[in-house]
């Protein structure tokens, strides 16, 4: 098989895996429980809390352990929201469904727009906030379907100046891109395990001491700001990836760009009638999103999958309603052309080898529904 879909969910390292092993099945104890058997599982999520912490330049008491990215998104806009009156979330077209999904039936939602590049306008976002009473800006920092990086500093600076609290969805940009919350003045963060190579059901919210913030789930775990029994494993295993996403960032950046570039080269030469989505100059090194002219993606997708190449066309989770994609309707696309794209995103785990069959087998395929 060749996997082509790491911004959809990565596979769990095998040393992240051995990091969780004794917290199934030997150090088990509840960690919150009073006795010496639980200090050895609570010291394991404090030194979690640590390595996800210094991933983003955070103190450790700023990091909140949650299920998933989804809920740490949702928990922050709810946070908000409760507290709003009357005042508007400003929000852009190209946010995960995770953050537009709950916002979709409210009133007091501005949503900026982005150019063909997938940027939004900082003068829109610096008028708003300039005339609104704003609760909250809201701004991905890379995009899940095309990579396209947003100007997070410039937005950062923004909400500064008017003391608008900022949040943004880093799913994409942990482990991809250098993040530093003591360098870029941002509120809160939503931080995803399963895309950095650690397990599925486990996130973080990044909350920045002084913040305000209301749990979604009451209970006293994490200082009260999240309830429920840890899953310790889950917690360790997030971790021990972001402590290696950190370690690995400079090396993974290189071989993903080095195979994304030559994968984009490679089709622009062999298959004629494709064109690239998004801002080249801002995206992630991994990941490209490629229109071909005519064809639906679906097909290409299915003829790719029974070849054993695995990519998709977009976010994983709507992938399977057949909707165009928001993000490049946002940017411009009609319904043709969004349904044309299909996301690749390589990671370090990429060959040059595997780009190349899959450029061959692709021009195939392509070559044999064009007749
Ligand atoms: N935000 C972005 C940009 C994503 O790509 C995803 C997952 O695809 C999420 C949020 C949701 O993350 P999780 O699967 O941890 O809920």
């Amino acid at each position: 098989m060749i996997y082509l879909d790491y911004n959809a969910t990565t596979p769990v390292t095998v040393e992240v895996f051995e990091a969780m092993k004794p917290y199934f099945c030997e150090e088990w104890a509840n960690p919150s429980s009073p006795y010496a058997f639980s200090a050895r599982p609570s010291a394991a999520i404090e030194k979690a809390r640590n390595q996800v912490a210094s991933l983003i330049g955070a103190l450790p008491e700023e990091i909140i352990f949650t299920s998933c990215a989804t809920e740490s998104n949702q928990t922050i806009l709810q946070s908000l929201l409760a507290n709003s009156d009357q005042q508007i979330i400003v929000t852009s077209a190209v946010e995960h469904n995770s953050i537009l999904e709950p916002l979709k039936d409210l009133a007091n939602i501005h949503i900026l727009s982005v150019n063909q590049a997938g940027l939004i306008d900082l003068n829109e976002l610096e008028m708003i906030c300039s005339r609104q009473r704003v609760a909250l800006v809201s701004i991905i920092w890379a995009n899940n379907e095309t990579g396209v990086i947003s100007d997070i500093q410039a937005v950062a600076e923004i909400c500064r100046k008017y003391n608008i609290l900022l949040h943004t969805d880093t799913v994409q940009a942990t482990g991809k891109l250098s993040l530093d919350v003591r360098e870029t003045p941002i509120d809160y963060l939503s931080l995803s395990s399963h895309k950095i190579y650690g397990p599925k059901g486990v996130g973080a919210t990044y909350v920045r001491t002084g913040a305000p913030y209301k749990p979604m789930i009451t209970g006293s775990q994490e200082q009260a700001r999240r309830g429920g029994t840890e899953a310790v494993p889950l917690i360790v295993g997030f971790g021990e990836a972001a402590e290696i996403a950190a370690k690995s960032l400079a090396e993974r950046i290189t071989h993903t760009k080095k195979l994304r570039d030559l994968f984009e080269q490679n089709i622009q030469q062999q298959i004629p009638g494709t064109y690239i989505n998004g801002s080249r100059e801002h995206r992630l090194t991994n990941t490209t999103n490629i229109g071909f002219r005519g064809i639906d993606s679906d097909m290409i997708i299915q003829l790719l999958s029974h070849q054993g190449i695995m990519v998709s066309n977009g976010s994983a989770c709507t992938s399977s309603a057949l909707t165009p994609s928001h993000v490049l309707l946002a940017m411009g696309r009609s319904y043709e052309e969004a349904n044309e794209a299909i996301r690749f995103s390589v990671s370090h785990l990429t060959k040059e080898a595997d780009i190349h069959t899959t450029v061959e087998i692709l021009r195939d395929i392509v070559n044999s529904i064009r007749g």
